[in-house]
């Protein structure tokens, strides 16, 4: 038996971070077993469902590096994998569930489901469908047919017993048939639920193991019973924790950014956010070995995904609940980052977009990259900080006002390192020589370096921290430099 494991997301809104994970934790348990990972889109909710979504969705799952075997993209021997192009094949199903009597006819209102459901509220009982169309005769449906009121298909369930099944995961589950409601299968418009559609796709693209989030564990009875009803054999299932916000709610996008898109922009490298969601399965992920591998974000992902799928064991998934962190994430991001080269940490930014203002000549980009990759995180987190390179800071007399120093004893530093600063021409207008002269001026205005050199920062970048001053100063030259530090002695005129 060849293993086929799937994602099946829904799109009807942005890439989600645990659409990622599922699509991460089939994409390994398929590739450890030498099987197929399909990709299917359930696109059954045609008021919510976008086409921008579902290319969003396959977007950032590539842009993360994922793969897949079937799809609507590429297709695969069970296509159509878009279930708005397989609708004749779940009416047929729906027909056959009729006809071999494990599914009735539902004919009743809106207002009737409502006034139903405001008296099971009042009564403290879960909402569940009260079984009125349950019993209705051949000859009451075929008046109501003929009289046009519109129908439902739903589910007929055992109201006794047990539903018990096994998770690859958590074991044995076993949940009451009465807690089971009698789920609506086709709609009145002729559409499928997810329900239906996603076990007659199931079973249509012969997926072994159905690997996906614990919000489903309580929709798997019906689906066993779907399994049952059409006389098929079920394939394993195996429901994930799902990802929690730090104080171990659920991940919501009211308390985290929950889009692939955010992360995307932000500049999360997208093998760091991969390496992440690894550490998110397994805690052995996590090692840092695994880090800058690789000379292109592709070859990363890709090296990332291959350990992934060696080390895989479902037995590795802790059921806790993995906690989306995002200071973790930053932190990976940052330590992704100081392992490439610069050559290839310029490349980075060229993939993210980043475009470099006029002002930082090219030939200066790679010592700018060189400095920068040290003190980033994000591939935001570039910007802000280069940005003094092209554009001199806007310096008020306040900015100037740090650490208690009197204003002439600043204006003495300043002073005295224009006047060290002047002697180096040509070539040695570089860093070492740079901290030097600024040494020796911090010593001449009677200071140490360390005393000052916060005033040296803001009036060449505008800020007390920025990139390492003395290459921040090399590469921005040395009549632009002195200009900054002649602007910074007139403000304390
Ligand atoms: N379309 C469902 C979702 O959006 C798929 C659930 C499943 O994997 O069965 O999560």
């Amino acid at each position: 038996m060849t293993v086929r494991t799937r994602v099946a997301p829904s799109p009807t809104g942005d890439p989600h971070v645990g659409t990622a994970y599922v699509a991460l934790v089939n994409s390994c348990f398929a590739k450890k077993q030498g099987g197929c990972f399909v990709l299917r889109v359930e696109d059954t909710d045609r008021a919510r469902s976008t086409r921008e979504s579902e290319e969003a969705i396959l977007e950032s799952l590539h842009w993360l590096g994922l793969a897949w075997d079937e799809g609507p993209d590429i297709g695969g021997p069970h296509g159509p994998y878009r279930q708005s192009e397989r609708s004749a094949s779940y009416r047929e199903h729906a027909a056959q569930l009729l006809a071999e009597g494990h599914a009735f006819k539902c004919f009743c209102t809106p207002e009737r489901l409502e006034e139903m459901r405001v008296a099971q509220r009042a009564a403290h009982q879960p909402p569940h469908y009260d079984g009125h169309c349950l019993h209705l005769t051949p000859r009451e449906i075929a008046e109501k047919e003929a009289a046009g009121i519109p129908s439902v298909v739903r589910l007929k369930v055992p109201s006794e017993g047990s539903c018990i099944f096994d998770d690859l995961l958590r074991g044995r589950i076993e949940i009451e048939w009465k807690t089971v409601d009698m789920q609506v299968l086709m709609k009145s418009d002729g559409f499928p639920t997810y329900h239906l559609a996603n076990v007659v796709d199931d079973h249509a693209m012969e997926i072994t193991h159905v690997i996906r989030g614990e919000e489903w564990i309580s929709s798997t009875p019906k689906h066993l019973l779907l399994y049952r009803s059409f006389g098929w054999t079920p394939p394993a299932f195996c429901h994930l924790p799902l990802l929690r916000n730090p104080d171990r709610s659920k991940l919501s996008k009211r308390k985290n950014p929950t889009s692939i898109l955010y992360y995307r922009k932000q500049g999360y490298p997208a093998e760091a956010l991969l390496h992440f969601l690894g550490t998110l399965i397994d805690a052995r992920n996590d090692d840092q070995g695994l880090i800058g591998r690789g000379s292109s974000t592709r070859e990363r992902t890709a090296l990332l995904l291959e350990h992934f799928g060696e080390q895989f064991e479902l037995t590795h998934i802790s059921v806790g609940g993995p906690v989306f962190d995002i200071p973790k994430l930053r932190w990976l991001c940052g330590q992704w980052i100081r392992r490439q080269t610069p050559a290839q940490f310029l490349q980075l930014l060229h993939e993210w977009g980043y475009e470099w203002p006029r002002a930082i000549a090219p030939e200066k980009r790679e010592h700018v990259a060189r400095v920068a990759m040290e003190r980033i995180e994000l591939l935001s987190d570039f910007a802000p900080l280069v940005e003094f390179l092209a554009e001199p800071p806007d310096l008020a007399r306040q900015d100037m006002a740090l650490q208690n120093l009197p204003e002439e004893d600043v204006r003495g530093a300043l002073e005295s390192a224009i006047e060290n600063l002047i002697p180096l021409v040509g070539d040695s207008w570089n860093q070492a020589a740079i901290g030097e002269a600024l040494k020796k001026s911090a010593g001449d205005a009677g200071f140490k370096l360390k005393d000052v050199v916060r005033f040296f920062y803001v009036a060449v970048t505008g800020k007390p921290t920025s990139l390492p001053l003395f290459d921040g100063m090399e590469i921005l030259g040395k009549e632009e430099s002195l200009r900054r530090f002649e602007l910074a002695v007139e403000k304390l005129h």
